[in-house]
């Protein structure tokens, strides 16, 4: 028969906490890796907005903020490299505060934390599934506002558009999603690579 003095002492024998605060101590890797992932459904009379780039097209993502899939999903990743949990633990779509605001400058508020936990953009690597538009004449305007954002050069920056052959929510044009996979690394180790 076990005793416990109380029950934080009997729930730390046995469960696993739900939200584990980051066991690593901050900046004491070279490198972080992180993996993010996002969806929006698209609908009539919403901008198109991907990497902060407004795109013509009769639909746009629908969401609380600028819905910008694309910026969403390396915000993920970023917040993912951080071991600091995922975005809407940081920016909460319940929080008037994000209505229709800006991804991008969500995107700057993360880049504080990489900065404040000692680390720069290494690279970023990203696939945006939309049937369509077509999204190949914007990219490089997309690479330009997240870099920028991102403090980091145009070549540390990829973005690739596919479609889904047609297949699923994507194909049938019902959303857009985006997957990022981002790479920090600690900033005093290579300096600014701008
Ligand atoms: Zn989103």
């Amino acid at each position: 028969m076990f005793f416990f003095a109380s029950f934080a002492a009997l729930r730390e024998t046995f469960m696993v906490p739900v939200n584990p605060v980051n066991p690593v101590k901050k900046g004491l890797d070279m490198f972080r890796i992180g993996f993010g992932y996002d969806v929006h459904r698209l609908v009539e009379g919403r901008p198109l907005i991907l990497g902060g780039v407004e795109i013509p097209y009769a639909f746009g993502l629908e969401g609380h903020s600028d819905a910008d899939v694309l910026t969403h999903a390396v915000i993920d990743a970023i917040i993912g490299a951080l071991g600091a949990g995922d975005i809407g633990r940081h920016f909460p779509d319940t929080d008037p505060a994000y209505k229709g605001v800006s991804s991008l400058s969500m995107l700057g508020t993360v880049m504080d934390m990489v900065k404040g936990d000692g680390y720069r953009l290494n690279n970023l690597d990203t696939t945006i599934t939309a049937q369509a538009p077509k999204l190949a004449p914007h990219l490089s305007n997309m690479r330009g506002r997240l870099s920028e954002i991102l403090e980091a050069s145009i070549g540390q920056i990829n973005i690739k558009a596919t479609t889904s052959e047609g297949l699923g929510f994507c194909g049938k044009r019902e959303g857009m999603e985006a997957f990022a996979v981002v790479s920090l690394v600690k900033a005093k180790t290579q300096g600014v690579n701008k």
